[in-house]
């Protein structure tokens, strides 16, 4: 026996370690099982290359689990290590990593978060056992078998032991506080999170399967009965789809990995990317595009960052641009960085590069669908709109090349990137001043009035709706030369889009300001303002509008959860109308204000705007007139 003095400074570095891994002790079974994993496959390359002569037999990861004698082992049947190896891996270079972290983030600000991140490696065991042994049989002909063990102060000792087969076992004596890691559910739930794709088989205990009778039994109905049976319980699957070359992969298959991912989701996705890059960086992974709904939020933060098939984290903000955060799957990247700070990674060169690389080819994506197969594309519309004017209001470079798919739909559900619509429109929705103005609705039940008006003079009407509806018209009027957006009920047609042609009053200017206290008298007056226009006789005798910028104003407000922003109306009066012109003809003041008041309710109506008292008084009123 031999003992010795692990290479290190810190008199005790464990209590640092336990302190700074408090909130993720679980990491360290990632830890031991990926470098069981590791010594797996680097047998594997001797193998091929020569260097190792013996058979390879099964390569696999056992995690054993022993109650009674408080201990946790990882087995695998890799390299292994030989005396000098662990003197080498574990005493030197193993001890010094872990305390170059633990000098480097001593003390630091927000340093729990990077913890996640940071392969401790095999000395993480140390956060949930008060002993660990390496039991190691090294691959080389002739080796001997040893034992190292370690109680967490830096003295060790190194024995020699019986061990026939060959690879290593980590054996770890779960200390006190740990216990939970000798429950079967908690070490099955870690290994769910961590090691579900890891590339070689991971086992942990048996599972239940059933399984034809093996002596051929009967049941009643003469069919071979199915029997129970424990059968070894493989943890991951080491060929996961994105690991695989597109052209192998059916649609079914990927959509059945979506569903190895997220087992609780019954929706399959609308449709996938698969990445697949050598350079300038390596990245692998498949991304999904769920069906967008209103709730954005519960979509959120499905992406799996992997590092070699190893979980790493699901929250990926830092690594893509943040519209993606709404993308489901999978990226698998050797060269993201995991053990530096959240805030560096955002400025670390290629994380940047991995984050235009995947906005870019989701572009691409888009794009290459559009063009396939433009109706498809216009069907799963409804479920992308959020997401693309998600990603152009937020990634000019996205931006630029959504705009050739980017669609409007119009109130006759047919379809128009920007550009067609301009073509569209450009004969009759062109201004004096050779501005085009777009007409659309928020609400085409609501503002129907509205919405057939406009079709009646031969413009056209889109739908634009949803979250982000009025953040992505400010951007196109931005962007776009000699555009403008105008929501139907903001104004009276003529105002909307104003042409050459002057309409001329009927009524004089005396006259308009002898009815106006009139219907100023009708409404509220801190809500309306009344305003007359000389429209076309075919247009209604009176328009309730909210104009466009403060109505842009409110929603934006509202949208960044600031408080309620007064409402405000006009109340337009087309003073060419037969029945205000009208009105002037009535003999008493009793009878004008009747009518004004009848003909504004009427306008209230028109928008859902009469309620309560004000309706009831309105339809006792009528029923009068019957
Ligand atoms: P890292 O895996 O990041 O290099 P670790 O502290 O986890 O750091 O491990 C240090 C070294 O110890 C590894 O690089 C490897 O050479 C060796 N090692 C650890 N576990 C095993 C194992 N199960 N089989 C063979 N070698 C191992």
């Amino acid at each position: 026996m031999k003992t010795g003095q692990i290479n290190v400074q810190t008199e005790n570095i464990f209590p640092i370690i336990k302190k700074f891994l408090y909130s993720d002790h679980e990491i360290f079974l990632r830890e031991l099982v990926s470098n069981a994993v590791d010594a797996s496959q680097k047998l594997k390359v001797l193998s091929g290359n020569g260097e190792f002569k013996g058979e390879l037999g099964e390569l696999r990861v056992d995690v054993l689990l022993d109650k009674e004698a408080k201990t946790l082992t990882i087995r695998d049947r890799g390299i292994g290590m030989s005396e000098e190896e662990i003197d080498k891996y574990i005493n030197q270079i193993a001890f010094s990593g872990a305390e170059e972290f633990v000098q480097k983030y001593k003390g630091k600000e927000g340093s729990e978060s990077i913890i996640g991140h940071f392969g401790l490696g095999f000395y993480s065991a140390f956060m949930v056992a008060e002993k660990v042994q390496i039991r190691s049989l090294s691959r080389n002909e002739g080796a001997k078998a040893v034992q190292w063990e370690s109680n967490g102060s830096p003295e060790y000792t190194i024995t020699e032991i019986e061990k026939d087969d060959r690879g290593t076992d980590i054996v770890l004596f779960i200390n006190e506080e740990s216990a939970e890691f000798l429950e079967k559910s908690r070490i099955q739930e870690i290994l769910n999170k961590y090691c579900k794709f890891l590339p070689v088989p991971v086992f942990f205990g048996t599972k239940t399967e059933y399984i034809d009778s093996p002596d051929g039994e009967k049941d009643e109905n003469g069919k071979v009965k199915r029997v129970a049976t424990e059968v070894p319980n493989q943890v991951n699957n080491p060929g996961p789809a994105w690991t695989k070359a597109p052209v192998d992969l059916k649609d079914e298959d990927y959509k059945s990995f979506y569903r190895e991912l997220y087992p609780m989701t019954f929706e399959d996705p609308l449709f996938h990317i698969h990445l697949n890059v050598d350079y300038p960086f390596n990245l692998t992974g498949i991304l999904y595009f769920p069906k967008i709904k209103e709730h954005v939020e519960v979509q959120r933060n499905k992406i799996n960052l992997y590092c070699n098939q190893v979980f790493i984290t699901d929250s990926v903000e830092e690594i893509v641009p943040e519209f993606l955060t709404l993308l489901h799957g999978v990226i698998d990247s050797p060269d993201i960085p995991l053990n530096v700070s959240r805030s560096y990674l955002q400025s670390d060169g290629n994380v940047k590069k991995i984050s235009s690389h995947i906005t870019k080819k989701v572009a691409d994506k888009l794009a290459e669908m559009f063009k396939k197969d433009r109706a498809d594309f216009e069907g799963k519309w409804n479920d992308l709109k959020i997401f693309v004017q998600y990603g152009m209001l937020s990634e000019d470079k996205f931006a630029e090349k959504a705009k050739k798919f980017s669609l409007l739909q119009n109130t006759e559900n047919k379809y128009f990137t920007l550009e067609e619509y301009r073509e569209q429109i450009k004969a009759l929705q062109t201004d004096k001043d050779e501005k085009q103005v777009i007409l659309y609705t928020n609400d085409p039940e609501g503002q129907y009035a509205f919405v057939k008006a406009a079709k009646e003079r031969g413009y056209d009407v889109l739908v634009l709706d949803g979250p982000l509806a009025t953040h992505w018209i400010s951007k196109m009027e931005q962007s776009e030369e000699k555009l403008s957006f105008a929501r139907v009920d903001s104004d009276s047609l003529d105002k909307l889009i104003q042409k050459d042609e002057e309409i001329p009053s009927k009524l004089s200017k005396e006259e308009e300001e002898k009815l106006k206290p009139l219907f100023e008298s009708s409404v509220a007056a801190d809500k309306f303002r009344v305003e007359f226009e000389s429209m076309s006789e075919a247009e209604a005798p009176i328009l309730i509008t909210q104009p466009e910028f403060m109505r842009r104003m409110k929603e934006q407000q509202q949208f960044g959860g600031f408080g309620a922003f007064p409402e405000s109306y006009q109340l337009v009066v087309n003073s060419n109308h037969p029945k205000i012109g009208d009105l002037l003809k009535e003999k008493t003041k009793k009878k004008q204000t009747q009518k004004v008041k009848q003909l504004t309710d009427l306008a209230l109506l028109s928008q859902g705007m009469l309620k309560g008292e004000a309706l009831n008084e309105f339809i006792e009123r009528n029923i009068e007139l019957v």
